[in-house]
This record gives C-alpha cells, sequence and structure tokens, in this order.
C-alpha cells in the first residue's frame, strides 16, 4: 500500500506542528508509522491522500456513530452556517440541544455547554470544588478525563500510550491534590477516602474506562462509588465524553442503572464538530456563574453550528432500535475478531460493552491499569500495521477504543474479521 503523499505531508507538518500533529496519539508514534493525512471520509471509511479506503473503527476517536457525512447533519451544519456560524449570544438551539441531553441523561437537570471534553470535566471539577468546599479529588490509575493539569495524573490514552502518565509542566502543588485509586477497586477508594478525612470534593470516572483500551466496570463496582460519595459527601462525576450516547443512549448511567451527581459528555453530542458538556443536579449546577458565583465562560460555547450538528446527531440516535442494530454489529465485530485470534492460536483478551470493543494482547484478564499496562504493545503494532494494510483502520495504540458506527455493514464487518484473521495468523 502507497502512502508516499503521507509521508511528504507529515514532513511538512513536521516543521511547523510540534510532531506534525495537533493531538498526540494521531502520531502513530507507538506503532513505529507515519500517521495516515486522512482526505475524506464516508460512511464507515476513510480515505487517505494516496487514495487508499480504509474500514474506519477509530470514528474521530468517538463521535461518528452515525458514521462519516450522515446527510442529516450535513444539511443542518449547512443550514446553520448560512444564517451565520456565531454570535456571542444565545440562541434557541442550545436549549433545544440541553433539553435533549437532560431527557436522555438521568442525572442531568441542568447542563451548560463547552467546546470540548477537557473543558467539560476541568469545569465540573472546578464547580465540584466550589460546592463542596473541598480541594481534593480522586481519580482511577489508566482513566483519561483530559489534558487539565489535575487530571494529567496516571492518565490514560495518549498519556498512557507514551508513557508519561505525569506531564512535566503539572506543577507538583496541583497533582498532590489528585489522588490516585486503581479502577474496579473499591478497597483502594475506600483508603484514600479513609486517609482524607472531609478533603475530598469529588470522585471522578471513567464509568466503562476506554482510554486503556476498553475495560467495563465490575459488578457493584459503581454501587460501591455511589454509596461512598453519597455516604461522604463526595460529588460522584461519571465522565461520559466517550460513553454517553455511545453504549445507550442516556449512557452507562441508564445501562448499569447508578446515577451519578454530575456528569460530563462531549465527542458524540457534537457530531463530529468541537463540544463538550457538563450537568448535573440542579442543586449543584445553579453555582454555576452567572446564577451563581463560580466562574466558567466560554466565546465560542454553545457554538450553533456545533449545536445543530449535535442536535442532527441525536435525532438519528433517538429512532427506536437504532441501538439494538448497533449493538448486534458489534457483537458480530467482537466475537469475530476474538474468534479470529483463537483460531490462530494467538492469545487476546476480548472486551466490549455496546459499541466500544478492545482485543487486549495479553493472556489473562485485564481489569484495571496495571493489568492492562502487561499487553505485549509490540505484537499489538504488527497486528496493527498489518490489518491497515488489509484496509481496515484501528486506533493507532494498544490502548484505545475500536468503535463500531451504525454504518458498519455485514460485508464490511466480515472484511474485518477476515483481515483480523489473516492478521492474527502473520503474528502468532
Ligand atoms: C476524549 C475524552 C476526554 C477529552 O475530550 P477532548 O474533547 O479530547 O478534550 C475526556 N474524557 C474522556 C473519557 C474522553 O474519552
Amino acid at each position: 500500500m502507497n502512502h508516499e503523499r503521507s509521508s511528504i505531508l507529515f514532513q511538512q507538518a513536521k516543521s511547523v506542528i510540534p510532531g506534525g500533529v495537533n493531538s498526540p496519539v494521531r502520531a502513530f508514534k507507538s506503532v513505529g508509522a507515519d500517521p495516515l493525512f486522512i482526505k475524506k471520509a464516508s460512511g464507515c471509511t476513510v480515505s487517505d491522500e494516496d487514495g487508499n479506503t480504509f474500514i474506519d473503527y477509530v470514528g474521530s476517536w468517538g463521535p461518528m456513530i452515525v458514521g462519516h457525512c450522515h446527510p442529516d447533519v450535513i444539511s443542518a451544519v449547512q443550514e446553520t452556517m448560512s444564517s451565520g456560524a456565531s454570535f456571542g449570544a444565545p440562541t434557541e438551539r442550545e436549549t433545544v440541544l440541553a433539553n435533549m441531553v437532560i431527557d436522555a441523561v438521568p442525572s442531568i437537570e441542568m447542563v451548560r455547554m463547552v467546546s470540548s471534553g477537557t473543558e467539560a470535566t476541568m469545569s465540573a471539577i472546578r464547580l465540584a470544588r466550589g460546592y463542596t468546599g473541598r480541594d481534593k479529588i480522586i481519580k482511577f490509575s489508566g482513566c483519561y478525563h483530559g489534558h487539565a493539569d489535575s487530571l494529567l495524573v496516571k492518565a490514560g490514552s495518549g498519556a498512557a500510550t507514551f508513557g508519561v502518565p505525569d506531564s512535566p509542566g503539572v506543577p507538583a502543588d496541583v497533582a498532590k491534590l489528585t489522588l490516585t485509586a486503581e479502577y474496579n477497586s473499591l478497597d483502594s477508594v475506600r483508603k484514600l477516602v479513609a486517609e482524607n478525612g472531609n478533603s475530598i470534593a469529588c470522585i471522578i470516572v471513567e464509568p466503562v474506562a476506554g482510554n486503556m483500551g476498553t475495560v467495563p466496570p465490575r459488578e457493584g463496582f459503581l454501587e460501591g462509588l455511589r454509596e461512598i460519595c453519597t455516604n461522604e459527601g463526595i460529588v460522584l462525576i461519571f465522565d461520559e465524553v466517550m460513553s454517553g450516547f455511545r453504549v445507550a443512549y442516556g449512557g452507562v448511567q441508564e445501562l448499569y442503572g447508578v446515577t451519578p451527581d454530575m456528569t460530563t459528555l462531549g465527542k458524540i453530542i457534537g457530531g463530529g464538530l468541537p463540544v463538550g458538556a457538563f450537568g448535573g443536579k440542579r442543586e449543584i449546577m445553579e453555582k454555576l456563574s452567572p446564577s451563581g458565583g463560580i466562574y466558567q465562560a466560554g466565546t465560542l460555547s454553545g457554538n450553533p453550528l456545533a449545536m445543530s450538528a449535535g442536535i442532527a446527531t441525536l435525532n438519528i440516535l433517538k429512532q427506536p432500535g437504532f441501538y439494538k442494530k448497533l449493538e448486534e454489529k458489534s457483537l458480530a465485530v467482537g466475537e469475530g475478531i476474538a474468534k479470529a485470534a483463537k483460531a490462530a492460536g494467538y492469545p487476546i483478551y476480548s472486551t466490549r460493552v455496546g459499541s466500544m470493543f478492545c482485543a487486549f494482547f495479553c493472556n489473562g484478564e485485564v481489569h484495571d491499569w496495571p493489568t492492562a499496562s502487561l499487553c505485549d504493545t509490540k505484537a499489538f503494532s504488527k497486528y496493527f500495521l498489518a490489518m491497515l494494510d488489509e484496509g481496515i483502520y484501528l486506533a493507532p495504540s494498544q490502548f484505545e477504543t475500536g468503535f463500531v458506527s451504525a454504518a458498519h455493514s455485514d460485508a464490511d464487518i466480515e472484511r474485518t474479521i477476515a483481515a483480523a484473521a489473516k492478521c492474527f495468523k502473520l503474528i502468532a
């Protein structure tokens, strides 16, 4: 497969953009290759600058659940664009999307729009701190919540891929307020809570972890967090930037029946445009400026184009049977890949929640960051590059989640599984 033009474009980009990319995992660094420069996408495929077309399981890292270039989303954005891209004044669309989010997500009574997932989690934490009058927060090793200072501690995603969980530039005085527990371990949480008295403002968690590969919560884990937070007056934040509107219309909290105090959203609710949101109990949200004193703002927050793309996307997701069909497709992908590995005699640990899936390159069960980090990332890189050669575009890291979209057809899925069978044999 020819990647000549992508390589030239990457060289050009590297001289003006650090590492040639505007977000680290895009660089393909951990799989030892140059990134593909994408020219266009349609449905479940992306096409690069050399004219190669791939079946896409990255989906822009989550947002493209209805597939690329869905006609409803295109026409909504085009129509909005022709009446103005941004006003810096309220528009009716913001209330429309707010109501859709409130109707969908059990914990959200009020919501504020921002422009990225990072902004959503950062703002949610400020609000939790302001509301409780406490400074410390608990996060989980391997969970990624964007790149704000207080959250770039033992983080997953790019931070896990590059082995720099604690980034230079994050002041030690800020990082020390972030306590880190082990995912799926209530004991590790109880210990931190006991040691830190009444100084913990919030626990933030990916209720299905998706930034150390896909790691589902064990039975009782989310319920246990709920109980600890209720007893200790700690704000429970579900970071559903990835899982919101992904594993179910109401996110993990609908699927598992556990309701946090606050929720952060992003990715899907922007339909591919830059969006984030955070919401929760009215009592907490009303503390936010200008109704309360806790400050948060954004020039492009609630941007008309992003609101339109989000509303159009959610309208598609709301159609009866959408998630049932997506579940069937995702089951076929997850099981197909697991079977292909088994047939090739290559051991993987396969996980999936709805349309989020992962093949961990390891023998044992993966349930937290220490077990995820045992994976054979070298073997993953070989598999990744072989799959790419077969026309399958996976996330270029072991510690990411694969996303199935409504646009993946049975034929696309069959082709994917056949490619996986070939690639596992190659590395076995
Ligand atoms: C992607 C992601 C974020 C960060 O969102 P950005 O839009 O990249 O800033 C935060 N939390 C989770 C769980 C994510 O998957």
